[in-house]
C-alpha cells in the first residue's frame, strides 16, 4: 500500500486527517480513536470498581461480616453483633436501588461506649478494612466551633480525603471514627462557664455532618489540587462511628436501675444486676444524663459497649488474632532465621503486669517490646543462635520494677 494511502482503520481518516496514525500489525489506529478509547476504557473500568464495591459490600451477610470482625477482634461479641447489622444495613442503604416508595433507609450511624484500650478503634479499623473503604480516625478533642482556636469540624472531612487519596467519590463512601466523643458533653455541672465553646457548640457542628449534607472542605495542603480553594463532600453515605470512655456513666445507669428497682414491685422477678459491667444496661438517655444533646444521641442510632478486657482475653489478644503480637514478633525473628517461642508461663506473666500496673491491652505490646528489646538487638548480629526461648524466668529478668514504672507513666 502507498504510504499516503494510509487509514485509520476505525474511523476510516486518511493520514493526513490524522494528527498521528499508529501502526499494528496490520491496522493502523489514529489519535482521536485512541483518545475516545482510552475515555471508553476509563468509564468501563470506573463501573467496573463501583459494581466490584457493590457486589463486594452485598457478598457479605451479618453472620459473615461478623465472623471477619473474629479474626481481628478478641470477645467484645455483643458490639459485634450489633456493629455487623449496622453496617451491613448502611451498605445496603447505600446501594438500595432508587425507588418510588417514600421509605427510606437512615443512616445507622453508630455509638461505642467503653473504657479506652477495650477496641474501639480496632473495630473500626477492622470494619473499613473489611469494606475496603477509607478511614478517618479523629480525635474530638481538638474540634472546636468554627472561629475558635482548635480545629473545624469540617477538618474530620479533610482527614477523610486524604485517607482517601483525595478520590472524593471514594471518601464519600467512608467511615470517620470519632474517638473521645464523651470529652465534647455539655458541661452543665459547671455553669461559670458561659460559652462552652468545646462541648455543646462542637456537637451542633457535628450533627449537620451525621446526619448527611453537602460540606465545603479545604482540602488542606491541596498538593492534588491547587486552584481549588474547597471540595464540596457529600456526607449522606459516610458512617459515623463515635467511641468513648465515657467515665462515671455507670453511676448514672446504677442510679437508674436503682430508681426502677424500687418502682417495681418486690414479687416481681429481677434479674440480678452485674455490678462489675454496668455499662451493659447502657441505653440512650443515659448519654443524655451525662451531657451528650438528644439531637446527637438521635443521629447515632446505634448504641453498644465494650466488656472490659479480662485475664483470659488478654492472653487471647496476644496470640490469637490474624495480626496477634506475638505473630508478629515471630515473624520478625523469623526474618533473621531464629525460631522465637514464647512459653504460656511467660505469656500469664505478661498478662498478669499488664493487670497489675493497669496497662490494658494497649499495653502488651510495650511489654513485649521490653521483653525482647535486647534480644532483638543481640541476635541479629549473632551467627550461632537460631532459636529464642521465652519462659516466665527471662520475662521476669527483663521486666524490672523500673521499666514498669515506665511504661504505667506512658500509658
Ligand atoms: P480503644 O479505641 O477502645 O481505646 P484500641 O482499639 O485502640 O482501643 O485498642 C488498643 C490496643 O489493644 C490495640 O492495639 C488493639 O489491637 C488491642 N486490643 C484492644 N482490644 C482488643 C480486642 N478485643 N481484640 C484484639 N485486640 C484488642
Amino acid at each position: 500500500m502507498a504510504k499516503e494511502e494510509l487509514e485509520c482503520s476505525f474511523c476510516g481518516r486518511k493520514k493526513p486527517e490524522t494528527n498521528l496514525l499508529i501502526a499494528g500489525l496490520d491496522a493502523h489506529i489514529c489519535d482521536r480513536c485512541i483518545e475516545q478509547a482510552h475515555g471508553i476504557v476509563l468509564e468501563e473500568s470506573k463501573q467496573g470498581s463501583n459494581s466490584e464495591l457493590s457486589s463486594e459490600l452485598m457478598l457479605r451477610k451479618p453472620q459473615q461480616i461478623k465472623a471477619f470482625l473474629d479474626e481481628y477482634v478478641i470477645g467484645q461479641d455483643y458490639t459485634k453483633k450489633v456493629m455487623s447489622v449496622a453496617v451491613y444495613n448502611h451498605y445496603k442503604r447505600l446501594l438500595q436501588p432508587a425507588t418510588d416508595d417514600d421509605i427510606e433507609i437512615q443512616k445507622s450511624n453508630i455509638i461505642m461506649v467503653g473504657q479506652t484500650g477495650t477496641g474501639k478503634t480496632l473495630m473500626a479499623k477492622t470494619v473499613a478494612r473489611m469494606l475496603n473503604v477509607p478511614l478517618a480516625i479523629v480525635d474530638a478533642t481538638v474540634l472546636t466551633e468554627a472561629g475558635y482556636v482548635g480545629e473545624d469540624v469540617e477538618s474530620i472531612l479533610t482527614r477523610l480525603l486524604q485517607a482517601a487519596d483525595y478520590n472524593l467519590e471514594k471518601a464519600e463512601k467512608g467511615i470517620v471514627f470519632i474517638d473521645e466523643i464523651d470529652k465534647i458533653a455539655r458541661k452543665s455541672d459547671n455553669p461559670s462557664i458561659t460559652r462552652d465553646v468545646s462541648g455543646e457548640g462542637v456537637q451542633q457542628a457535628l450533627l449537620k455532618l451525621l446526619e448527611g449534607t453537602v460540606v465545603n472542605v479545604p482540602p488542606k495542603g491541596g498538593r492534588k489540587h491547587p486552584d481549588q480553594k474547597f471540595i464540596e463532600v457529600n456526607t449522606e453515605h459516610i458512617l459515623f462511628i463515635a467511641g468513648g470512655a465515657f467515665d462515671g456513666v455507670e453511676r448514672i445507669i446504677s442510679k437508674r436501675l436503682n430508681m426502677q428497682a424500687v418502682g417495681y414491685s418486690a414479687s416481681k422477678s429481677e434479674e440480678v444486676v452485674d455490678q462489675d459491667n454496668l455499662l451493659q444496661y447502657i441505653i440512650p438517655k443515659d448519654l443524655k444524663d451525662f451531657g451528650l444533646i438528644p439531637e446527637i444521641i438521635g443521629r447515632l442510632p446505634v448504641l453498644t459497649y465494650m466488656n472490659p478486657l479480662d485475664a483470659k482475653t488478654l492472653r487471647a489478644i496476644l496470640t490469637e488474632p490474624k495480626n496477634a503480637i506475638i505473630k508478629q514478633y515471630k515473624k520478625l525473628f523469623e526474618m533473621d532465621d531464629i525460631k522465637l517461642s514464647i512459653n504460656d508461663d511467660a505469656l500469664e506473666f505478661i498478662v498478669e503486669k499488664a493487670i497489675e500496673y493497669k496497662l490494658g491491652a494497649r499495653g502488651l505490646r510495650s511489654l513485649c517490646e521490653e521483653i525482647l528489646t535486647d534480644a532483638m538487638f543481640e541476635l541479629p548480629s549473632s551467627d550461632d543462635v537460631d532459636a529464642l526461648v521465652v519462659d516466665k524466668a527471662y520475662a521476669k529478668e527483663k521486666l524490672t520494677k523500673t521499666t514498669l514504672k515506665k511504661l504505667k507513666a506512658v500509658s
